[in-house]
């Protein structure tokens, strides 16, 4: 029966895979029915990447352990899948993926929800693994070995109650061991002398959501300019065309970052970095419906998003601010500082209702507008007592 290990480049998995090498009595098949599968989502830190080629990949290669990496094409699962690499001697960790996350959220002019499913999660990487390995296992039974800490046992509940890949076997060797991410962290540390980073996006919103994520991440970022910048655009992005969004629970990273001591070399280069870039004045406009149960809720929102013109960072900060003085007489409210917008449409107390601004950000995000868009537009409009301007 085939072993198919979910490799996430983390430490969870990485200690799973160096005690099966180190401590043969500890697993129960030949290693020769192992495949060691990663999802890449174009975004992992590189750093992890260099560890994986530094330290286990010549392991894996030294025992003809077959490793597969694979990632999505494109933005649409009607494309498929890439596979990036399928050796029994890998030495590369193609951590830049092929369709990157970050391309897809910054086209989209947002950034990684948290709470409810991890959709950017279940896309980038559960689709591909498993696109991957049905295509492996044709509906035969396989083993599928999954990475759960000793305390994560919810985790490994929701999983094994998952209607999954027909003759899924799933095991949890690292809850049958009693290791939790400690316990991991160590035995890596004993056998390769290295502490391993935690495997995540570069702009994942879960390593900032506590403090000691935050403590964690925060020098990653002032150790890695290059590669904080385009998580930094990707917010400033998202926030310019929505104020709600940010990396740390609607929180800026980039507010966070200010408030770090030495910064200041890397804020500079974000600033550097914004002026280099193209820029636009967009419009976006977002139409809310009511929640049934609660008019001072809204249940779920459509949205518009249109460039409207394009230039500099100067120039279009110029332009929002020359509407702002042609709408102003009509009640139109202009906000600078980090971000220049000039809003047209507030959101209202009471659902359903609309907002409308026009913002001047990087001119990186394509237009898009939702297919109910018109219609709850509409009813927006319609809803009670629109409190702002009307055109
Ligand atoms: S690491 Fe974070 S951002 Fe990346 S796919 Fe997972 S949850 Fe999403």
């Amino acid at each position: 029966m085939k072993i198919v290990l979910s490799y996430g480049l983390g430490a969870d998995s990485t200690a799973i895979l160096l005690r099966w090498l180190i401590e043969p009595a500890t697993r129960t098949f030949d290693l020769a029915d192992l495949i060691v599968v990663s999802a890449q989502t174009g975004d992992e830190w590189s750093e992890t990447g260099h560890l994986v080629e530094q330290y286990v990949y010549p392991l894996l290669a030294k025992h003809g352990i077959r490793t597969v990496q694979v990632a999505r094409k494109s933005k649409s699962q009607r494309d498929g899948i890439v596979i990036l690499d399928d050796t029994r001697t890998p030495t590369r960790c193609y951590v830049t993926g092929a369709y990157k996350l970050s391309d897809e959220l910054i086209d989209v002019a947002t950034v990684p929800q948290t709470g409810g499913k991890r959709l950017c999660s279940l896309k980038s990487k559960g689709w591909p693994l498993d696109t991957f390995i049905a295509e492996l296992t044709k509906g035969e039974d396989f083993v599928h070995v999954v990475g759960y800490e000793s305390d994560e046992l919810s985790r490994m509940l929701g999983d094994a109650q998952v209607v999954g890949l027909p003759g899924r076997i799933p095991t949890y060797p690292l809850i049958e061991w009693g290791w939790d991410r400690a316990t991991c962290e160590q035995y890596i540390h004993d056998q390769l002398g290295v502490w391993w980073p935690k495997s995540a996006c570069v702009q994942c919103p879960y390593a900032l959501a506590t403090a000691a994520g935050r403590a964690r991440t925060i020098p990653r970022f002032l150790a890695h300019p290059d590669e904080a910048m385009r998580t930094l655009t990707m917010e400033y992005l998202a926030v310019a065309i929505n104020p709600r969004q940010g990396l740390i629970g609607g929180r800026q990273l980039l507010d966070e970052l200010e408030a770090t001591e030495g910064s200041g070399p890397l804020l500079d280069q974000f600033e550097q970095h914004l002026d280099s870039l193209p820029w636009a004045i967009y419009d976006v406009r977002r139409a809310f419906r009511a929640h049934p149960d609660d008019m001072m809720r809204p249940a779920n929102a459509a949205r518009s998003l249109t460039r409207v013109h394009e230039g500099t960072r100067g120039d279009m900060i110029g332009g929002v601010r020359f509407m702002a003085t042609l709408l102003h007489p009509l009640g139109a409210r202009l906000e600078t500082g980090r971000h220049h917008r000039l809003w047209l449409h507030e959101r209202n107390l009471y659902y359903p209702c609309v907002e409308q601004l026009v913002a001047a950000a990087p001119a990186l995000a394509s237009d898009k507008t939702n297919k109910t868009f018109s219609s709850a537009w509409r009813a927006g409009l319609e809803g009670p007592a629109q409190l702002s301007l009307s055109f």
